[in-house]
């Protein structure tokens, strides 16, 4: 969020000041605009009648809806995050909060779409949270709210892009720690009670899901279209690198029955991985190892484009410096999960970012695989069997009070202990407050 807002199309001159200042090419980023991290749990102060409590670098800041429009109207993204009341103060949220959060936020994105109508520019596609918290009633009354006429001609929603569901806010409602698993019946409910009275043609955008078992959930039974990313970042920052494919493996359905369910997930920091020098993913191939010409179970694997799976070289780099290795790897193949390891026993941000650009190329692929079965012509009939040979094949082994996400959160403070007790002091400081941070959601 820009401090002078009003100066910043003088800095950042032209039709993409979001994109110039960030870098971007808009032929290439999409770049969106909204006021909180949807997976931020920070508890703030209530919002009030005229203004949203955001969380900023140096703790937090009132935001009126009107500086809100401004901050559109200066940065020109491509997608604009509606303005909503959630309220992050402490649960459980009375009926007459619930109202006044529905009621302020229909207020507010009338607002903003009004003020679209009044410039003279192309707007930006709107994506507006979908509120009610876990009261069906309240979900339902939010959404027959967009459909309801706006003081000047059109209805909100012709000017509505995309809908987004956010998990975090029920989470929150639930009093659910970040690592357990949401009971799926109760949140698909409460999804459909805000997208049933809504038009299917408009993407759908769900925020805050955990893995790719609650992912292919949602996109079965809520119709989601849209996730995002966070989990599978966080899940890099406690040294998880993840490990499955959509649609599974046809080696894996031919085994039927007798398959043994594998984990979606590793924790780097086990002894196991201590002197494999494996790559990181077990049911992706990196981009040496692709044998064109080979008959090979490998054969029909994804390659993972990651840095750590498939790093690229200069030509004379490739053929001078690295030595063939005895295991009949090419020269151009790293052991990246040996480098990691090291790594992630000396907390070097190299290892947090190799495990960053794996996982989401993971997630990315996984994605690809749910475009192209939904693409087949009996798309949504092969689908549902997709999801129920994903189920068979990989266990959900990432949340609960055992999973591998509070293994490597567990193992990460360990290390940060065994650095020593200055650093482990100072850092431990700010790991716990994280860690408040997240337990309070
Ligand atoms: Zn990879």
């Amino acid at each position: 969020m820009p401090g002078s807002h009003s100066s910043f199309t003088n800095l950042q001159p032209g039709p993409y000041p979001f994109h110039k200042f960030h870098g971007f090419s808009p032929k290439r980023h999409i770049l969106s605009l909204g006021l909180r991290d949807p997976n931020d749990p920070q508890v703030l102060h209530a919002n009030g009648n005229d203004y949203v409590v955001a969380h900023s670098v140096r703790g937090s800041k009132k935001v009126t809806p009107s500086s809100y429009r401004s901050f559109a109207a200066s940065l020109r993204p491509d997608i604009l995050f509606s303005l909503p009341d959630i309220p992050y103060t402490p649960v459980p949220h009375s009926q007459k909060r619930v109202t006044k959060s529905i009621e302020r936020s229909l207020l507010w994105l009338t607002d903003q779409l009004i003020d679209h109508i009044s410039r003279d520019v192309a707007p930006p596609a709107i994506f507006v949270h979908l509120l009610g918290g876990l009261v069906s009633e309240a979900r339902s009354a939010f959404a027959n709210g967009l459909l309801e006429p706006l003081k000047e001609k059109p209805h909100i929603h012709q000017g509505v892009f995309g809908y987004v569901l956010d998990l975090l806010p029920i989470r929150h409602s639930l009093s659910s720690g970040p690592s357990e698993p949401l009971p799926l019946p109760i949140v698909t409910s409460l999804l459909h009670a805000s997208l049933d009275p809504l038009p299917q043609t408009k993407p759908r955008l769900l925020t805050g899901s955990s893995s790719p078992h609650e992912i292919l959930h949602h996109i079965l039974h809520s119709g989601v279209d849209l996730f995002d990313s966070a989990w599978a970042q966080r899940a890099a920052d406690w040294g998880i690198a993840l490990d499955f494919c959509f649609p599974v493996l046809r080696q894996d359905i031919t085994k039927g029955q007798a398959i043994t369910a594998r984990p979606v997930a590793h924790n780097l920091y086990d002894e196991l991985y201590a002197t494999d020098f494996k790559r990181l993913a077990v049911d992706l191939l990196g981009s040496a190892e692709l044998k064109h010409d080979s008959a090979g179970e490998d054969n029909e694997k994804r390659i993972c484009p990651c840095t750590a799976c498939s790093p690229t070289f200069s030509s004379s780099l490739q053929l001078s410096m690295i030595p063939e290795t005895r295991c009949g790897m090419s020269r151009h193949h790293r052991s990246p999960v040996g480098i990691s390891t090291i790594c992630w026993h000396t907390h070097e941000m190299s290892a947090h970012a190799l495990l960053v650009s794996h996982n989401l190329s993971v997630l990315d692929a996984f994605f690809a695989g749910v475009r192209e079965v939904l693409s087949a012509p009996n798309g949504e009939e092969l689908f549902a069997l997709e999801v129920n040979n994903f189920s068979r094949v990989y266990l959900d082994t990432l949340l609960g009070s055992d999973g591998v996400m509070e293994q490597g959160k567990a193992s990460w403070k360990k290390v940060d202990l065994a650095r020593g007790k200055a650093v482990s002091s100072e850092r431990g400081k700010k790991f716990n407050g994280a860690e408040d941070c997240l337990v309070q959601a």
